[in-house]
């Protein structure tokens, strides 16, 4: 017989009510980001011998030892075993927690994978919120949500910094390699559906993101793969289907299907929605995309910052300020939040003309995605070594000087059809 658990056992409040909080650095006791050092966050499906339901570990320091204001590493490991448990299931539970660790309150959380950040506040900390309670709320909310697949479920909270780099690089990365590696043999042809997300309405109530193969969700975490789990697990829940049988243009990856499928998930907020195109309808934004891009008028191209960059590009504006102009679940053409596996992707704005736009990236964002983006240049357009024609920041954040460099290196940006 399974009991369902209708209160979570933590020292401060947990509704939706909290979801949207937002937590300033003066009010905060402790931050934990993922941008700045190892975090992550991960679902591993095991036997059922192998967890123990409802154990809680924390392994390293309790958060009393950090001082107050600073920044830390942090990793959860939520081990869940059942018979009807798949492996696919993994990456939607864990997509949850966001909204999970959002619900409680003085707690905010942004992000996912190993690219999370969360806060916790001060009035938080002193009603005797602590890391172990982190633990709590995940399992709870697992064996709630998931009770249909999880029967089991142990949390282990990582604080020590060198287990939370083990984790990160040793576990989380290759985890999440396989998982985007699995969907690559798919294409948008290749599928009779695509699938809706409204997650983040809770923050952005009008913003649906429709996921393809070729097209991941802006937060990089919600492939195809992930919506179709989502939808099996849960088929009134957060990701629908989406017929594409009534193409409008290809180019431009409009469809009726997705228009009124846009319409009515946005509450009539979006009429038309166009999957290739970041000048003619593009897709909404919400407010965890992990990069956006913005048109670069004199090269013709786009600039790619992501979330991790704190510098300046050669937009003049960093990615917090491109980030203010896109986010809130409107249509700002010219500029468009994205995942970052979308970088390489073959409809990666086709309609504009393909990658073969991509005029500038920060240089780690670079190196990360070079080997898919070359690959993909290599096919689409003979080009080899794609990257290197491509500005970063140690080459120029003045656009003069990016477009000097793109001359030089023969970008074909230059001599493509201006976007405006
Ligand atoms: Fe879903 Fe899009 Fe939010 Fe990701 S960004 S959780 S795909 S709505
Ligand atoms: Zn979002």
């Amino acid at each position: 017989i399974k009991i369902k658990i209708t209160k979570v056992d933590i020292p401060v409040a947990f509704a939706s009510a909290f979801e949207g909080e937002i937590i300033r650095r003066k009010d905060m006791r402790v931050e934990f980001d993922g941008s700045r050092v190892d975090c992550v966050e991960l679902v591993q499906t095991k036997t059922m011998d192998e967890v123990e339901d409802h154990k809680i570990t924390v392994v390293g320091p309790e958060i009393d030892t950090f001082e107050p204001g600073s920044k830390h590493s942090l990793a959860y490991l939520v081990e869940v075993a059942g018979k009807k448990m798949q492996p696919d299931f993994e990456p939607v539970i864990e997509r949850k927690f966001h909204n999970y660790i959002n619900c409680i309150e003085g707690v905010y959380h942004t992000g996912q994978r190993d690219m999370f950040r969360i806060r916790i506040s001060n009035e938080a900390y002193e009603a005797g919120f602590r890391a172990k309670h982190f633990g709590e709320v995940l399992y709870t909310q697992v064996k709630n949500e998931f009770e249909a697949v999880v029967d089991k479920c142990q949390v282990t909270i990582f604080t020590d910094p060198a287990e939370c780099t083990r984790m990160r690089h040793e576990v989380g990365i290759p985890t999440f390699d396989k998982r985007d590696a699995r969907l690559e043999t798919l294409t948008d042809e290749s599928v009779d559906v695509y699938y809706s997300c409204i997650l983040c309405q809770a923050f952005s109530p009008s913003h649906v993101c429709v996921v393809t193969p070729e097209r991941l969700g802006l937060c990089g975490a919600v492939s195809w793969l992930d919506a179709k789990a989502t939808n099996e697990l849960d088929p009134n829940g957060p990701c629908q289907v989406i017929t594409k049988e009534r193409p409008i243009d290809e180019n431009l990856g409009s469809y009726e299907d997705v228009d009124e499928a846009v319409q009515k998930f946005s509450q009539g907020a979006l009429e038309h929605v166009t999957l290739y195109s970041i000048m003619q309808d593009p897709m909404t934004s919400c407010g965890c995309f992990e990069c956006i891009c913005g048109i670069e008028p004199f090269s013709n191209g786009v600039v790619i910052a992501n979330r991790e960059y704190a510098g300046m590009t050669p937009l003049g504006m960093t990615f917090s300020e491109m980030a203010s102009m896109t986010g809130g679940g409107v249509q700002t053409p010219g500029f468009m939040g994205h995942g970052k596996h979308f970088i390489s992707s073959k409809k990666f704005m086709k309609a504009e003309g393909g990658i073969e736009r991509i005029v500038w990236m920060p240089k780690e964002l670079k190196d990360t995605v070079a080997e898919r983006l070359n690959k993909t240049a290599k096919e689409l357009y003979g080009i080899d070594n794609f990257t290197d024609m491509i500005g970063d920041e140690t080459v120029a954040t003045d656009p003069e000087v990016l477009v000097a460099f793109l001359t030089e290196h023969n970008h074909p940006a230059l001599s493509m059809d201006p976007m405006m």
